[in-house]
């Protein structure tokens, strides 16, 4: 069965500017490219998954959010990285408006997204991995059975969010998974 490096998006592929919607506000970190192609080296599938809730707010549409999605897979395209798919929650459960205001099973913490990814793509969650900024998404990656769980952030996250392994940026988590053999090719 095919693994798959899921990646949250603000704040682990591009700089976390709140509500990112614009080309020119959207800028990639630093080692995410390096990243996503050793897991490509390694046969993982790669795959989106953000709360995009600035949607339900009414801050951005969702033709703004895919304008902006097209070209960020272009970039990656670019440099030779294949995003498989990204899944976003446009939802809220307090500040939605109209048909965005509900309490969801898409929107980190709630696994909904992961839990599509694998049956759409046919994935294994367990030989899976997550990458993510927030408490939320290590949350989100657990309630899904995801295998191993990566925290790019320097404050000591709740225990029910304690992830596999935490990093202070993508480098050390690039190293991390090199050295655990996380982006060995199985068979
Ligand atoms: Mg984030």
């Amino acid at each position: 069965m095919k693994r798959a490096l899921f990646l949250d998006r603000d704040g682990v592929i591009n700089e976390d500017r709140r509500y990112v919607h614009r080309i020119e506000d959207f800028h990639f970190i630093d080692g995410i490219f390096d990243l996503c192609r050793a897991a490509m080296d390694a046969g993982m599938a790669i795959i989106v998954v953000t709360n995009q809730a600035g949607i339900g707010r009414g801050l951005f549409t969702e033709r703004q959010f895919h304008v902006l999605t097209d070209w960020m897979k272009v970039q990656f395209a670019d440099r030779g990285v294949t995003i498989d798919q990204v899944y976003y929650c446009p939802h809220h459960p307090l500040y939605g408006t109209g048909h965005y205001k509900l309490d969801c099973l898409c929107r980190k913490p709630n696994p909904g997204m992961i839990l599509r990814a694998r049956d759409e793509h046919g994935i294994c969650l367990r030989n899976s991995v997550l990458i993510g900024d927030k408490e939320w998404d290590i949350m989100a990656a657990k309630a899904a059975g995801i295998g191993a769980t990566v925290l790019i952030s320097d404050h000591v996250p709740d225990p029910k969010a304690k992830p596999v392994f935490q990093a202070a940026n993508l480098r050390e988590a690039y190293d991390f998974f090199i050295s655990s053999g996380l982006f060995t090719r199985i068979g």
